[in-house]
């Protein structure tokens, strides 16, 4: 539901509203389309991107009133450039993603695209300006075609199909029975999580935005499908300025900045080189994840050998 952009407080807020009689319908999707606590100001315009630079200016935030989340956080993504955020669990790095895709406002300080307050600007604008791969995609009960469609719904057909390609997942759509056609989610087809964010980059790459954000996955993928879907992660990414909210640190080596995230709060900050010649908290979750990869990799070539 978060990928959808609702948030759960929302789900209670219709329910009221339902209970109570006073929605239809249509006034139903009318607000599922823009959230109660979001709304456009009256005077918005829609938002206009030149090179797409973003930047977060002193940021505030906290879900609920006595608990601050993000204490001040301040940062640029250069038009093109890629920022990755990394951090412990908790940190709030999913959280700088939702308030850059403003499913949530900022408590104090602003978030400015190509020096706009994203707050100034049609929610419309905004959204069709970012392209969102998330951890965990979320399928449609309908086709893998309306599935990958879904990212530009007035693409034809061999826009989608090469879209496919692109990702890397036409081979495996084509060797189907009914090919684009198979109906996928809860109901239909089951798709592995490779093949999920698969669909997730094809959906990205007909959207083809000038802004990017990718939540990576935390798990669920095999050594050898990560390093795949990373690779064609790097490409999406190419001359779209990028924010990788990395949960593994095997992916941000080459961001052109890498912020530490710390209980809301810029802990460091600086190239790979940097940080590691630093030998702060970066450096230790590194070495950390570096015994852990190797662990691993003993763990395979034992099996291997069984
Ligand atoms: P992880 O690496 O585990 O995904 P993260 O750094 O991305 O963690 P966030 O998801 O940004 O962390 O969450 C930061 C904090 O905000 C957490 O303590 C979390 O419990 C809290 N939080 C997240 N979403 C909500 C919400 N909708 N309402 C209240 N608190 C929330």
């Amino acid at each position: 539901l978060m990928q959808l952009g609702i948030p759960l407080n929302f789900i209670g807020f219709m329910y009221r509203e339902i209970r109570q009689g006073v929605t239809d319908l249509e006034q139903m999707f009318d607000l599922l389309a823009e959230p109660a606590e979001i709304v456009d100001a009256p005077n918005a315009g829609k938002l206009s991107v030149q090179g797409g630079s973003v930047r977060f200016e002193d940021v505030q935030f906290s879900y609920d009133p006595d608990r601050q989340i993000l204490k001040g956080i301040s940062f640029e993504i250069p038009a093109g450039k890629t920022v990755a955020v990394v951090g412990p669990s908790g940190a709030g790095k999913s959280t700088l993603s939702r308030l850059l895709f403003r499913f949530y406002d900022v408590t104090s300080g602003r978030i400015t695209i190509d020096g706009q307050d994203i707050r100034d600007v049609t929610q419309e604008s905004l959204r069709s300006a970012i392209g969102m791969v998330p951890q965990d995609t979320v399928l449609f009960n309908d086709s893998i075609f309306y599935n990958i469609r879904y990212g530009r719904p007035d693409a034809d057909a061999d826009e989608v199909r090469e879209a496919a390609r692109q990702a890397r997942i036409a081979h495996f759509v084509e060797g189907l029975p009914n090919g684009y056609d198979t109906p996928v989610g809860e109901r239909g087809l089951k798709l592995s999580g490779g093949e999920k964010q698969r669909v997730a980059i094809a959906r990205t790459i007909l959207k083809s935005p000038p802004i990017l954000i990718l939540d990576e996955a935390t798990s669920a993928l095999d050594t050898n499908t990560e390093r795949e879907i990373q690779a064609e992660l790097d490409r999406v990414a190419e001359g779209r300025t990028t924010m990788v909210i990395a949960h593994r640190l095997s992916t941000v080596v080459n961001a052109d900045e890498i912020i530490v995230l710390e209980k809301g709060r810029i802990a460091e900050r600086g190239s790979h080189a940097e940080l590691i010649e630093k030998g702060g908290l970066y450096a230790t979750m590194w070495a950390r994840q570096r015994e852990a990869d190797e662990a691993e990799a003993r763990l395979a070539r034992v099996k291997a050998e069984d």
